[in-house]
């Protein structure tokens, strides 16, 4: 079974955004709703969307709109008609029967359905129907959420399924889970479980709601917005209808019962118009004051507002063991919440699925958690987690664990899918080396390093391990969302404060040693980012002699926006690219206004499609929808390059003053025109110096090195200017930069 043409009947929030993902598969869609104006509407929505759903914005067109009235016989020649139509039976019901009039003979039909039970939707089908019928539950935003729920009936035909998996897999990227029939699938049931555990245990242990989201995110490998945030973002008021139908669908002894019961200040804050960022606020809110804005966050006693307090937990990394060991309310809170999701998860095994394992796999996909429950479980350790457990009779899971005692229960990861993904890889290293900001795994014939930093900031650490792991060919990988986010800021800072700039002035040639090796090392080096890949995550990416890229990324060189230049080769590298060119052939100036254009903007691509005009990336390096395959391709890479050599070094031919006089004019300009301030300029007259050559003539070869020193010379000056520091403190202390 083939699938080359979907219609997508239903144009909100998730069939936009499964026709725009289609989009990205270059599969011809439709998307048809109650009138074209509403898929009209999804189409400009889909067109301006913030982080964007299509990879390549001039695709727009190919998502054809229309009406269930007037082009329904579009459904006719589709080979898969996804139902996306509000979460109502009767509703869902009636558009079946109109499909399977109307649909080709085999073709399939899916439902995005998040509540309603197979059985129940698929009731009035006859047995002939319900062979091409299942769910297909995408998660919001489509394009960025990794899972795919697909949920079967008894009477399909599995050859079917199979082949509706892997084009999800393979074409649309999606970690495709074959889950049972049961409310919630895996990813709400457990996700939505653990979000009530986590408000819940906050309001009996009386934390306030800052201290509930320090714990319950990024110590525990949950993203930062923690509990309340997520709320907040989510919807309070559709937080509440997703409960309201867990507690219908669940028996009257489930244990979500009892977590997911209203609360007066959550029934109050909906009443009131304060349903989150949507609304007036939500947990959290801004308080506008004349011109002062002001974080506040809600105190869950009274239902007051008070300004918001940063929590220093005083532990950054990701260790639950020591994290439920504290002996204080942070550590209370965390093994309850913990201990609570462990219980429950496995309590639920068999019964939404046979591999508890898939549990973790779309708590990681779905809800973008660094590990599951079981994984938890592991990570805490067997031992130390039945001295602390009180109670677990009739928990079938967690008796035979206590039986066996076996801490190596878990097994292999990532079950569901056949690809040989770096998760599964690193469980098979034949040694593990690294440092505190690094993991080095090494195989027979190659060496992977997966930063472990906070976004995957770089610092002397990251670069030592990169070093270290030349001695083979080498991958440089990771699951969590960032490829990374750049040179450690408040790292540099620390010095800068201290006005120890020569410590900063190693790291920097450390860095630019470091990537030099990468480049022209005797192994071949490939770097396989996903997300963020800025700054100096970017000067990494762009060293390394190969590329497989994920299509979510992020990409660029934002180092001015922060008032500095990229000084880890990113200059070098972009001007090495755009002087391969025609036109700089023709134009001696053309590279150099190029390259400056986009690194003093801060330019980034959002995707492939962007990076490319840009040249953060090439022809050559590889796009790939599935993150899963990442790995694969690399090893790929490195099988069709067994007789790889390190390159040339590139001699770098540049007009100097003449060029340099061309970009101080046009910074002229923009302070002229206020687009930017003195500092600017400042930081403007430093990029320029830079990507002119400094003191040279076009017929002069500049080597790396000399590109490297330029680099290095002008970043240190603007590391020590006070107005630097500041937009950099500014940047660490609010996680925004400043504008111009
Ligand atoms: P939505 O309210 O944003 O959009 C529903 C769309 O269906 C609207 O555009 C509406 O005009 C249209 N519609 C209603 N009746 C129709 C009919 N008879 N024919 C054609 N179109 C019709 O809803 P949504 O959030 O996109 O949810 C759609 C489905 O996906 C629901 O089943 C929901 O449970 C599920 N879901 C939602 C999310 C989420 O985060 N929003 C996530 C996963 C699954």
């Amino acid at each position: 079974m083939q699938i080359k043409k979907v219609v997508v009947i239903g144009s909100g929030t998730m069939g936009s955004g499964i026709a725009a993902h289609l989009c990205n598969a270059n599969i011809p869609v439709t998307l048809l709703d109650l009138k074209t104006e509403i898929s009209e509407q999804a189409r400009d929505r889909i067109h301006k969307s913030k982080p964007p759903l299509l990879l390549d914005k001039s695709k727009i067109n190919n998502i054809k709109v229309g009406n269930i009235n007037d082009n329904f016989d579009t459904v006719k020649d589709a080979d898969w008609v996804v139902e996306a139509v509000v979460e109502r039976i009767d509703i869902k019901q009636d558009i079946y029967e109109k499909i399977f009039k109307e649909r080709k003979k085999g073709a399939i039909v899916s439902s995005n359905t998040s509540s309603i039970p197979i059985k129940v939707l698929s009731e009035k089908l006859t047995a002939e129907e319900k062979k091409d019928f299942c769910i297909t539950h995408f998660f919001n935003p489509v394009r960025y959420m990794g899972l795919l729920e697909i949920v079967k009936n008894e009477n399909n035909d599995l050859d079917k399924i199979n082949s509706l998996k892997k084009f999800c897999e393979i074409e649309l990227g999606k970690g495709a889970i074959v889950c049972n029939d049961t409310p919630g699938f895996l990813g709400n049931r457990i996700g939505v479980f653990a979000m009530q555990i986590a408000m819940t245990e906050a309001f009996k242990m009386k934390l306030s709601i800052e201290e509930a989201d320090a714990i319950f995110g990024r110590p525990m490998g949950i993203p930062k917005t923690g509990v309340f945030g997520l709320y907040d973002l989510i919807g309070i008021d559709l937080m509440a209808d997703v409960l309201k139908s867990f507690i219908k669908e669940l028996s009257k002894d489930d244990p979500f019962q009892e977590v997911a019961k209203e609360i007066p200040l959550v029934k109050k804050l909906i009443e009131t118009g304060y349903t989150g960022r949507k609304g007036k606020g939500g947990f959290y809110r801004v308080n506008k004051t004349g011109s002062t804005k002001v974080m506040e966050a809600i105190n869950l006693g009274t239902g007051d507002y008070f300004a918001s307090k940063k929590i220093n937990i005083q532990s950054d990394k990701a260790d639950l063991k020591s994290l439920i060991s504290r002996d204080d309310k942070f550590g209370e809170y965390a093994w309850s919440v913990i201990s609570k999701i462990i219980k429950y998860a496995s309590s639920l095994v068999p019964s939404i699925t046979k591999n508890f394992n898939d549990i973790d796999e779309a708590m990681r996909l779905g809800f973008n958690w660094a590990k599951g429950p079981f994984e938890m479980l592991e990570e805490i350790g067997v031992e130390l987690f039945f001295n602390k457990i009180d109670d677990f009779k009739g928990n079938i899971f967690l008796e035979n664990l206590y039986k066996s005692k076996n801490q190596n229960f878990y097994g292999s990861r990532q079950k569901y899918t056949e690809i040989e993904t770096f998760g599964k890889a690193k469980k098979k290293a034949l040694s593990i080396d690294g440092n505190s900001s690094a993991q080095i795994y090494r195989f027979n014939d190659f060496n992977i390093v997966e930063f472990t930093t906070k976004a995957n900031a770089l610092d002397y650490n990251s670069m030592d391990a990169l070093k270290k792991a030349t001695d083979k060919p080498l991958i440089i990988i990771n699951e969590s969302m960032q490829f990374s986010a750049g040179v450690n800021l408040s790292y540099t800072m620390e010095f800068a404060e201290k006005g120890d700039f020569k410590s900063i002035e190693k790291f920097i040639r450390y860095f630019q040693e470091t990537c030099k090796h990468l480049k022209y090392s005797d192994y071949p080096v490939i770097s396989a980012p996903s997300g963020l890949t800025l700054g100096g995550g970017f000067e990494v990416m762009v060293q390394s002699n190969f590329v497989a890229s994920h299509t979510n990324i992020v990409v660029g060189l934002v180092e001015t926006i922060v008032g500095l230049i990229p000084a880890g080769g990113g200059c070098k590298e972009m001007l090495a690219r755009w002087l391969d060119t025609k036109e700089a052939k023709n134009d001696p100036h053309y590279a150099s206004l190029k390259v400056f254009d986009i690194i003093g903007y801060g330019k980034t691509a959002t995707s492939p499609t962007e990076a490319e005009p840009i040249k953060y990336l090439r022809p050559v390096d590889k796009k790939i929808m599935n993150r899963n395959s990442l790995l694969e391709v690399s090893k790929k890479i490195l099988e069709d390059n067994k007789n790889f050599k390190a390159p040339t070094e590139t001699k770098f031919n540049l007009a100097g003053i003449s060029v340099k006089k061309k970009m101080v004019k046009i910074l002229e300009g923009l302070y002229n025109d206020k687009i930017i301030l003195e500092h600017g300029v400042i930081v403007g007259k430093e990029l320029a110096t830079v990507l002119s050559g400094g003191d040279t003539q076009i017929d002069k070869n500049l080597s790396e090195d000399d590109l490297f020193k330029l680099e290095l010379d002008s970043f240190m000056k603007l590391i020590k200017t006070k107005e630097t520091q500041d937009r950099i403190k500014h940047t660490l202390a609010t996680g925004k930069p400043l504008i111009n």
